[in-house]
């Protein structure tokens, strides 16, 4: 059956595929590149960011002596920072270690900050040709429903089936490169999360779920807890034509981004409560909070925000110095864009580019 069933994957894949452009190149560092940035985002919107990337910064030596605010700023917007962070980490590790050449050994790729089991095996195949696995979340929901697996696809037993499955069907596979591409096209165009197209399929006859009646309660999942909605609180202190932005830490959420000043607001708290607690704590002043100029929704992956964005001119003459930042400035409304700043913030910052006498 292994074999039957790749074959008819690929000759799925090799009637209907999409064309994209990291399908088109054998380049190890424009793959590694799409593959990281293809986690958790759709193709259309990768296809831009990938585009202006590789234009920017051809070859991994390139990437390697960029400024990070630079690589920070030409992924703004495409979220999930950390791997933002971890490209440009990989990249200066493989000019180190691997003397700018991307490896072809499995375990120094998945030595490699941000790349995993997965991204290593598909990197190594759609550059190399090479046979390895790939078990990503699209891959896990199409050979749970294949296999009708009836516990959750999180657990390590269901796991470690995938990873055998997957390895087997690869070792079967007639082309490495055709197999891992279309087990990937074949869970975002055919077997997809919801409705998937079971009518037209041509793994029908493979299919345990589709002979069980089942596809609906496939794959299993634990349900999850409600997500958390936080109102966060900002500080937009102007001073002479200027607003104070500060850069958040390297490490942890949304790292080394910039932003306004400000937090979660605390139980028995009133907004502009929040906002004067927050700029004593993160910047030893006092403020006079003024009006709210901005109420922003955003969702994460494990929470939500309303950013709420109040006006704000420091009183009194302490020394403002940055508590919880590696990095401040004062910025004209006009500059902002040149620093990398998070979905909300920026949102705030279109909002801040409007008609605001108060802020010169
Ligand atoms: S028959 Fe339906 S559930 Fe089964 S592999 Fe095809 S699309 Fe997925």
């Amino acid at each position: 059956m292994s074999r039957d069933l790749a074959t008819a994957l690929a000759a799925w894949f090799n009637a209907s595929h999409r064309t994209m452009p990291w399908r088109e190149t054998r380049d190890p560092y424009a793959i590694w590149l799409s593959e990281i940035m293809l986690q958790q985002t759709q193709v259309e919107t990768v296809r831009g960011y990938y585009d202006r990337f590789l234009a920017k910064w051809p070859t991994i030596a390139d990437l390697a002596a960029a400024d990070d605010g630079d690589v920070m700023k030409a992924w703004e917007g495409l979220g999930y920072y950390a791997r933002c962070r971890n490209l440009l980490a990989a990249a200066r590790t493989i000019v180190r270690e691997h003397g700018g050449e991307f490896p072809r050994e499995f375990d120094p790729v998945l030595a490699l900050p941000g790349i995993g089991r997965s991204t290593a095996g598909a990197i190594l195949t759609f550059a190399f040709g090479q046979r390895h696995p790939i078990l990503d979340g699209n891959v896990k929901r199409v050979f749970s429903r294949l296999l009708d697996i009836a516990e959750p696809v999180t657990s390590k037993a269901v796991d470690d089936r995938l990873w055998a499955v997957t390895a087997q069907l690869i070792g079967d596979a007639p082309d490495p490169w055709v197999h891992n591409q279309a087990v990937m096209e074949f869970g975002a165009r055919q077997c997809v999360p919801r409705e998937p197209k079971c009518l037209l399929c041509p793994l029908r006859t493979f299919c345990a779920a589709q002979a069980a009646g089942t596809v609906a309660e496939r794959p299993v999942k634990v349900k999850k807890p409600p997500v958390p909605h936080k109102q966060i609180a900002v500080a937009v202190i102007a001073n002479e034509g200027r607003l104070y932005v500060q850069q958040r830490p390297h490490e942890g959420l949304l790292g080394g981004l910039w932003e306004f000043p400000g937090g979660k607001q605390e139980d028995g708290e009133t907004l502009p409560e929040t906002v004067r607690r927050e700029c004593r704590e993160e910047l030893g002043i006092t403020v006079q909070v003024g009006r709210k100029i901005a109420e922003i929704r955003h969702a994460y992956s494990h929470f939500r925000i309303t950013m709420h964005a109040f006006l704000c001119v420091q009183v009194g003459d302490d020394l403002l110095i940055p508590h919880a930042a590696i990095d401040s400035r004062w910025v004209a409304r006009d500059q902002l864009d040149s620093l990398a700043f998070p979905k909300a913030n920026k949102d705030l910052i279109a909002v801040l580019m409007g008609d605001h006498p108060e802020l010169g």
